[in-house]
This record gives structure tokens, C-alpha cells and sequence, in this order.
């Protein structure tokens, strides 16, 4: 059912991103990938994927903490049928240290990009009468933990935009959802290992077992590759009616 479609899918160099690029383009789906970089290792990164899965697969640059380029990101594709708000930062400090700057980082890029991805997206999809918007969110969407105030409010920011798109698109073949991982090893968490280790004084064991994954009961980490089979699901026809909703891929990190 994604086959033939076009996918952008935003902050898709690296980590969950690139894999639920990688799951789309599986599935047949004509790939758009993202970052702010413009480098010829991400080109590459394209012709690569393309060649791998043999399907159209392109890099376009684009920075997600500026709404212009964000819409123009949409333009370029030349189409969308598929929009995955994947783009996302993290910094960890305590809200009376937590500097300005990346506060504004964290909101732009983790929240109102989706606003502009998600605007510039949506008649395209209105036209063409079908679409699918998947916004990866967070455990941390649903819940919080100290010293991630930015992060945890972009990520319920992320679930509130979600259920409105849903409801303003409840009446067309469009549907819009949430995807809420837990921990799942990717550049972004492995960043976190060391800071971690020093403020706990921890090895990486521990820190792995005893604070990234305390939270996580199955105590493992979830996969790109799930997180991507998720979106694809979430563009089949027995998701048709799922709209509105968030997904856990979290180990029952929000069941305690
Ligand atoms: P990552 O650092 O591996 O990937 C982030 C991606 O976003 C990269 O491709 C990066 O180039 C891109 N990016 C960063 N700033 C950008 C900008 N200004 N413009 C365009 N692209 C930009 O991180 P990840 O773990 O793969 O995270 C991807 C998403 O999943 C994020 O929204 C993150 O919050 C979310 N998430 C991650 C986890 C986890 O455990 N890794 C858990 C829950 C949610």
C-alpha cells in the first residue's frame, strides 16, 4: 500500500529516522531524506538506499528549526503522501540551567517544524485524497523525568498537534498519528551515555541497565527497524481508522 508513494521523512541521516526510511523504501515507497547537512556522504546515503531497495530515494537539505525551510522541504519533494516528523534533539540540564538557546532548539525542531511540514503537507494530500502523517514522539510525550523540560514539552506538544491534525482531517482519507518510543539506541541516546556515567559515576552497564533502560521493563532497547515497521503498518488499510492516536514502542515504560 506504500508502494509508489512519495515518503519524506525529516532527520532521516541518522537513527530512527534513517530506519524508517529504510522500512519504507522496503515496502516500495519513493524515498525523501533529510537533514540540515548538505554533504556528499548524504547523497550518497541516497543512491545507496535507492540502489539497496531499488526504488527512487533522494536527499534533500533542509533545517528543521527554521519553518521556511521546512515548507520548502515539502516543496521540493514535489509531493507527499507520506510525512514522518522524525527530526529531533535532546538536552539534558536542570531548568534553572537550562539555556535559553536550546530551549528554542528543542521547540523549533522537535515541535514547529511538524506545525510547517505538517501545513505545507496537507492539501497535497487533500487533493490527491489520501495521506498519512506519523510523528515520532516519545515515551516522553506521555510522561516525563527530570532535567529533559524542553524535550518533554516538545513531545507532548507533538501528541497535542497529533489529535488536532487528526480531527481536522477526520473526514478525509488522511489519518494522523503518533509513534512514542522508549529508549532505543540510536546516536541521539548513545550521546547521553557519558554525561551520564560521570553525573552517577556509573559504567556504561550500569548506566544502560540502571537509568537509560530503569524505566524500560522489558529492559531492552526497541529497534529502528520496529519503529519503522510501525509507520508502514500505520499506511496500511488495516490502519485506516487509526487516527487521533499515539503508539508505545517503549517495553511497557508507560504501563508502570
Ligand atoms: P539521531 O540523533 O540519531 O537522529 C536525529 C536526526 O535528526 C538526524 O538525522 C539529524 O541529522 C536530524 N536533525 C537534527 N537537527 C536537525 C535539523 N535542524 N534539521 C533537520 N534535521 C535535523 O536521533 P534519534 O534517536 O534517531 O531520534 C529521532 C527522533 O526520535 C527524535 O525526534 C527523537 O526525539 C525521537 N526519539 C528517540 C528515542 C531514542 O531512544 N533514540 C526515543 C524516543 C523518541
Amino acid at each position: 500500500s506504500v508502494s509508489g508513494k512519495t515518503a519524506i521523512v525529516t532527520g532521516s541521516n541518522s537513527g530512527i529516522g534513517l530506519g524508517v526510511a529504510e522500512e519504507l523504501a522496503k515496502a516500495g515507497a519513493k524515498v525523501v531524506l533529510n537533514s540540515f547537512t548538505d554533504r556528499d556522504e548524504d547523497h550518497k546515503l541516497a543512491e545507496e538506499l535507492a540502489a539497496k531497495y531499488g526504488t527512487e530515494v533522494r536527499y534533500i537539505a533542509a533545517d528543521m528549526s527554521k519553518g521556511d525551510d521546512c515548507r520548502a522541504l515539502v516543496e521540493k519533494a514535489g509531493g507527499c503522501d507520506i510525512l514522518v516528523n522524525n527530526a529531533g534533539i535532546q538536552h539534558v540540564a536542570a531548568i534553572d540551567e537550562f539555556p535559553t538557546e536550546k530551549w528554542d532548539a528543542i521547540i523549533a525542531i522537535n515541535l514547529s517544524s511538524s506545525f510547517h511540514t505538517i501545513a505545507a503537507a496537507l492539501p497535497g494530500m487533500r487533493e490527491k485524497g489520501w495521506g498519512r502523517v506519523v510523528n515520532i514522539a516519545s515515551a516522553h510525550g506521555l510522561t516525563a523525568s527530570p532535567y529533559k523540560s524542553a524535550y518533554v514539552a516538545a513531545k507532548h506538544g507533538i501528541v497535542g498537534l497529533t489529535k488536532t491534525v487528526a480531527l481536522e482531517t477526520a473526514e478525509q482519507p488522511i489519518t494522523c498519528n503518533a509513534i512514542c518510543p522508549g529508549y532505543v539506541l540510536t546516536p541521539l541516546v548513545e550521546a547521553q551515555i557519558p554525561d551520564t556515567m560521570k553525573k552517577y559515576d556509573m559504567s556504561r552497564e550500569d548506566v544502560v541497565r540502571n537509568v537509560l533502560l530503569e524505566r524500560q521493563p522489558s529492559k531492552e532497547f526497541a529497534t529502528t527497524e520496529q519503529i519503522g515497521g510501525t509507520v508502514a503498518f500505520l499506511c496500511s488499510p488495516a490502519a485506516e481508522q487509526i487516527t487521533g492516536t499515539t503508539i508505545s514502542i517503549d517495553g511497557g515504560w508507560t504501563a508502570l
